[in-house]
């Protein structure tokens, strides 16, 4: 039976209808006489009352009643979807429009809580939001302070105690609270010189130097103070005290001098009188052997071609001695050897030593090669007989020769190996005390 649907209308959504005003039927798509056409009531209240789901199902609106009821439900569903009051020409669901309204829309009415000026939600998203001069801000220098953003670059430039600042003496930079502890100790702050020579100020690291060497003020000794001159007086007047005294300093440094050179002879005498103790062993350094040898060979006089050691003990309280070298021979050993003798001097212990001198003697050159085991040192010994004369006990001032070898070591031989090294040789001379008579 043909019905005529006006669920359309009911919904305020038309149905599609073909063109002309001539509907077909939808059981079987024969064209309907729309004359011919009537309202059903009966069969409306049935489909009124038939019960549905909403039409926002799918997006979860759980609705279910009476076709009928339907409208009225959608004017409240939360998932219908519907233009933002402010016009802010955003589509929202029901559901979302509390909060878009309160928080998103960009045209609603916002109040700032800082100014309390009233704003667009825009603008204050975009603009006044970050940027209130009266929002409450703690300070980035973790300070402590809290205050406006508008006092914010005062205080940062003028009143923070952790704003950087610089030294204006010394430039470097430090955290305004520490400057004034800083300032105690800065090297270049300015302070008065202490003997007030002049208003004008010095960076304290100066003031030393001014003190010992510049200020005019400070008291100064007279330069002639080590010979005895006790004036003292400011720098400034001490050319005074110069050209006034030039006769006292005169006769104080004479005085000096004779006491430096009886100090100076002391001294020579003391040197001379020290000769070395040793255990029976004297080992004798004769550097730039080259320079002494070729002196030895070609210059006249006794002392280029003598080498002689300083003198030394055989023991504590024992032999006085000495080495004698010639490193160009002597006698038998002249030109072609190195001859070496030892020589007795008249020592303190002579009167109560044991005469002839009869202990044991050995010499040797040292060969001083880098390696321990490769060194091939030269030794030669002798025992003093009771007859010879050189072990006698020695005479004040007789100058003889030693006793020795006057071939002790060859030329040829001296050049090989280590015997000559850094252009100085070690000989050895040791003496074997085992059997000494204690004085
Ligand atoms: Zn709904
Ligand atoms: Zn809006
Ligand atoms: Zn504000
Ligand atoms: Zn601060
Ligand atoms: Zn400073
Ligand atoms: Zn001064
Ligand atoms: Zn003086």
């Amino acid at each position: 039976m043909p019905m005529l649907l006006s669920i359309g209308t009911v919904f305020g959504k038309r149905r599609n209808s073909s063109g002309g005003g001539v509907f077909k039927c939808p059981e079987d798509d024969k064209p309907l006489d729309y004359a011919s056409l009537y309202p059903d009531a009966d069969i409306q209240s049935e489909i009124m009352t038939s019960i549905i789901r909403c039409t926002y199902q799918k997006e979860g609106c759980r609705w279910m009643d009476k076709l009928q009821n339907l409208p009225s439900h959608l004017q409240v569903c939360r998932f219908d979807s519907v233009p933002c009051p402010n016009q802010c020409s955003t589509q929202l669901t029901r559901a979302n429009l509390d909060d878009h309204l309160e928080y998103l829309c960009p045209k609603r009415r916002v109040v700032c809580d800082f100014c309390l000026q009233e704003f667009s939600g825009e603008y204050m998203d975009q603009t006044h939001a970050g940027n209130c001069q009266k929002e409450i801000l703690w300070c980035e220098n973790k300070c402590g302070a809290k205050l406006e953003r508008r006092f914010h670059s005062n205080h940062m430039r003028n009143e923070c105690h952790k704003r950087t600042v610089q030294c204006q003496f010394c430039g470097k930079d430090f955290l305004q609270e520490t400057l004034q502890t800083h300032q105690y100790r800065c090297p270049r702050f300015p302070i008065s010189c202490p003997n007030r020579c002049d208003p004008t100020k010095i960076p304290r690291e100066e003031v030393e130097i001014h003190v010992q060497e510049l200020c005019p003020s400070a008291t100064v000794d007279c330069p002639f103070r080590d010979a005895g001159c006790r004036h003292k007086c400011p720098r400034y007047s001490l050319d005074n005290h110069l050209e006034d005294s030039v006769k006292t300093h005169l006769t104080l440094t004479c005085d000096l001098l004779k006491q430096q050179e009886e100090q100076i002879s002391q001294l020579c005498s003391a040197l001379h009188t020290i000769t070395q103790t040793t255990e029976g062993v004297f080992i004798w350094k004769i550097s730039d052997y080259k320079a002494k040898y070729i002196d030895a060979m070609y210059k006249s006089g006794a002392s280029s071609k003598e080498l002689v050691s300083p003198p030394f003990y055989t023991s504590r309280f024992g032999y006085k001695a000495c080495l004698s070298v010639f490193l160009n021979g002597n006698g038998a050993g002249e030109g072609r050897y190195i001859s070496l003798y030892i020589k007795l001097l008249p020592g303190d212990y002579d009167n109560i030593l044991t005469w002839p001198f009869s202990l044991p003697v050995s010499f040797t050159l040292f060969d001083q090669s880098p390696d321990p085991g490769n060194r091939a040192s030269l030794t030669e010994s002798f025992l003093p007989q009771p007859g010879w004369k050189h072990f006698q006990k020695p005479a004040k001032a007789v100058e003889s020769l030693g006793f020795g070898y006057p071939k002790f070591v060859s030329h040829d031989i001296l050049k090989t190996r280590d015997y000559v090294r850094d252009d100085s040789l070690l000989i050895k001379v040791s003496v074997d005390n085992s059997n000494m008579p204690k004085p």
